[in-house]
């Protein structure tokens, strides 16, 4: 059966982060951003709210929620800031390699410590010569008796700073690729592990993304999440999840960008009327619903298909695509619309626009995700 109709529980979850990304997230945004400011206080009160860790499993504490529930928090999130938005899904992109591989002792350590109380956990993948070619990773973990070893460098880990865990992908013999990678949980207090530098970014600056070092720093063999060899195919199975989230925070982008660019366009007036009457400046609106509705579309079937158990990585990756360009160009025409004044920051749709760029980065490029769909459809 096909449906658009949510239920009351959903409309109640909407209800909640609308409310609170007006009342908390906009009034704010600009500020966080301008400082990188990290929204702990936000997270907390969303923690206490029951919207963060969405998809961590009640039983350990988190809001137990299925993938679509999730994105339509994620929307809401990002409507008000997409830096915000990223804090609170990385939690949950952190924490996804435990719920996918980890055996009961490890969810209920480290899901715990994320129910308990408002913590952060970060999910290190990427490397300074690895971000597409995940199976290129040089971090590297060797077995010394009961214990590993692991030595190298992540980058771009959002959330390193303060995270009290980390989900890590590491190599035994680089040459191995995809076969000799395994995904360890770490905890951030590890003798040997250390947070490097911090970036200075375009957009999302209010979402802190740092590297992490591990120098000898020796985990216990509790570490490893699932076998060895598993690794790659965790965090690919991990990215399929994350995917729609990314895709909603795009939603977010959409929306924000439409409303925004509507009151303006009925209020500034050139040639004597507003330029809600010209009909260039209708058609750069009528895009971004026209982007606004498929974005949506497209994350809410990807999110369904992975509620329904029956997830399709391409479904996935086309609902990312396509999100992360349409917010480009929502946010790029928005900025159209305000004419000199979007080029400032008097006004939200300049943030948008920078906000929107990692859309079109993180968690796999827009070329990745062609990639992916393109051997889906075409085999290797
Ligand atoms: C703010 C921010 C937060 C992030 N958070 C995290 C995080 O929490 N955890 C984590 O692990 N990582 C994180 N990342 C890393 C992110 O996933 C990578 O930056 C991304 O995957 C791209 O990798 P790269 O930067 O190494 O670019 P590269 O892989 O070097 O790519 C450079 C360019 O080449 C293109 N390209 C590469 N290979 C191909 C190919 N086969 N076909 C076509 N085009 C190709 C890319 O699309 C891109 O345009 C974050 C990044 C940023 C900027």
């Amino acid at each position: 059966m096909y449906g658009f109709q949510s239920t009351e529980e959903q409309q109640a979850l909407v209800d909640t982060a609308r409310r609170f990304t007006r009342e908390k997230i906009i009034p704010v945004a600009a500020r966080l951003d301008e400082h990188e400011e990290f929204p702990l206080e936000l997270f907390k009160e969303a923690h206490a709210l029951g919207l963060a860790n969405g998809e961590v499993p009640a039983e350990y504490g988190g809001v137990g929620l299925g993938c679509l529930d999730h994105c339509l928090i994620l929307e809401e999130i990002a409507y008000g800031c997409a830096g915000i938005k990223t804090t609170l899904a990385g939690n949950n992109l952190g924490a996804m390699p435990v719920m996918l591989a980890g055996n009961d002792e490890q969810k209920a350590k480290y899901l715990g410590m994320l129910g308990a109380e408002p913590c952060f956990a970060a999910y290190a993948c990427s490397e300074p010569d690895a971000g597409s070619d995940v199976a290129g990773i040089s971090t590297r973990y060797e077995r010394h008796g009961d214990e590993f070893v692991l030595n190298g460098q992540k980058r771009w880990i959002t959330n390193a700073n303060h995270a009290r865990w980390f989900t890590v992908l590491a190599t035994r013999d680089r040459s191995l690729r995809h076969k000799g990678i395994a995904m360890f949980v770490v905890d951030a207090d590890t003798p040997g592990v250390k947070i490097g530098r911090r970036e200075n970014k375009l957009g999302m600056r209010a979402s802190h993304t740092c590297d992490i070092l591990f120098e000898d720093a020796r985990i216990p063999r509790s570490a490893l999440l699932g076998a060895e060899g598993e690794g790659f195919k965790i965090a690919m199975r991990t990215f399929d999840r994350s995917r729609p989230w990314i895709a909603a925070g795009c939603a977010g982008l959409i929306r924000r960008a439409l409303d925004e660019s509507r009151a303006y366009a009925l209020e500034r007036k050139t040639f004597g009327e507003p330029i809600a009457r010209h009909q260039a400046v209708q058609f750069m609106i009528a895009e971004m619903a026209i982007r606004y509705e498929a974005t949506r579309l497209l994350l809410l079937k990807a999110a369904w298909l992975v509620d329904q158990g029956t997830l399709d990585a391409t479904v996935s990756a086309c609902a990312k695509a396509f999100g992360a360009d349409a917010a480009m160009a929502s946010t790029t025409d928005a900025i159209q619309i305000f004419g000199g004044y979007g080029y400032t920051k008097e006004y939200p749709v300049e943030k948008l626009f920078r906000d929107a760029k990692l859309m079109q980065i993180y968690e796999g490029t827009s070329q990745i995700q062609r990639v992916v769909i393109a051997r889906s459809i075409l085999g290797r």
